[in-house]
């Protein structure tokens, strides 16, 4: 069977075009496919002269868009609207523009489609559910016996991170579930969260992010300067971690979808490289990273909105998610922390 699958959130994301205060269209080097590129060659008009004057072949080879000042998209017009759609309708987007926030995790017969915590619309989604992470249809069993394991292990640390209470103990409770989960998937066994109990984020203490994980973020490439100025609070411990209460209750539930979120997106990966232990590791760095981005807004508005908590969410994501360097990095971190194990 190939299937395609969805988590349940999915058909209630729409771009929100020149409303999004956060254009993607705005910092991102835009790669060209080839069926784009055949189109756009043969467009005439005005609006193929700037095509054919506004896209480079870049250095790794691929061509894309030459991005203006402030790294706009040249198409990308004073209202915040694309050209190239507004000239040649949605089907003359190139691939990666039209697919934007969405990603792929491929696995032997079946594919899950997900939206990044990158987009504003789509952290607005993520971080305003509630409850257990579920699919619009409920999972089947699939042939290959590894990726079954994962799918087990991937369900159990959803249960464990969806579970009351504070959301950072159950992060190192799943931190515990997965140090026992990647044994068990090296030795092909079966595990269980049941016999888990309390754990402890290695790099959050009392609210405050550790020295190593601070000096982390300070080696990762920067993917923007609003990163540089929250970096650099970071780096300065200017952040408050005395949420008001009531706000503090909406943290706990968000960071909880975050962190399934991370689960769902980056539990698959353990397909190419065996490897869940470094993905649990990642969640709980995210979720300890973006609570402590919140208390940046925090001490800098006087007051915490929803809006400063999605920002500080797709902060996050841009700069490390969509950052092959920094991933790496990160993982390599995990490595040297557990001792090379
Ligand atoms: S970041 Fe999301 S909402 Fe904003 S323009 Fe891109 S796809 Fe649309």
């Amino acid at each position: 069977m190939n299937g395609v699958v969805y988590p349940d959130y999915y058909r209630k994301f729409k771009c929100i075009a020149d409303r999004c205060t956060d254009s993607c269209c705005i910092g991102w080097e835009i790669d060209i496919d080839s069926e784009s590129m055949e189109r756009y060659k043969n467009c005439g008009g005005e609006l193929g002269r700037r095509l054919s004057e506004n896209i480079a072949l870049s250095e790794d080879g691929t061509l894309s868009f030459i991005l203006g000042e402030n790294e706009r998209c040249p198409f990308l017009n004073s209202r915040n609207l694309c050209d190239i759609y507004a000239e040649l309708g949605e089907d003359a987007l190139c691939k990666i523009c039209a697919d934007h926030p969405r990603f792929r995790s491929f696995f032997s017969d079946r594919t899950e489609v997900g939206l990044g915590l990158c987009c504003e619309a789509a952290a607005k989604i993520i971080l305003s559910r509630r409850g257990i992470f579920s699919f619009e249809n409920p999972e089947e069993p699939w042939s290959d016996s590894f990726e079954n394991a994962l799918l087990d292990i991937r369900r159990e640390a959803f249960r464990i991170v969806s579970a009351d209470g504070d959301v950072f103990e159950n992060l190192g409770r799943l931190l515990n579930f997965s140090e026992a989960a990647q044994y068990a998937l090296d030795n092909g066994e079966a595990v269980s969260a049941d016999n888990i109990f309390g754990g402890e984020l290695p790099f959050l203490k009392g609210g405050r992010l550790a020295e190593n994980a601070v000096s982390l973020l300070g080696k990762m490439e920067s993917i923007s300067a609003e990163w540089d100025n929250m970096l650099a609070e970071i780096i300065s411990g200017n952040y408050e971690t005395a949420f008001p209460e009531r706000v503090r209750f909406d943290i706990n539930e968000e960071l909880e979808q975050a962190a399934q979120y991370f689960i769902f997106r980056h539990f698959p990966e353990a397909i190419d490289d065996g490897d869940v232990l470094s993905k649990a590791y990642f969640a709980a760095f995210g979720c300890a990273v973006i609570y402590v981005m919140e208390g940046v807004y925090l001490r800098k508005n006087g007051g915490l909105s929803f809006t400063d908590r999605i920002n500080a969410a797709k902060l996050f994501s841009k700069q490390a998610e969509y950052s092959e360097e920094n991933m790496e990095m990160f993982f390599e971190w995990v490595w040297d922390m557990k001792g090379g194990s």
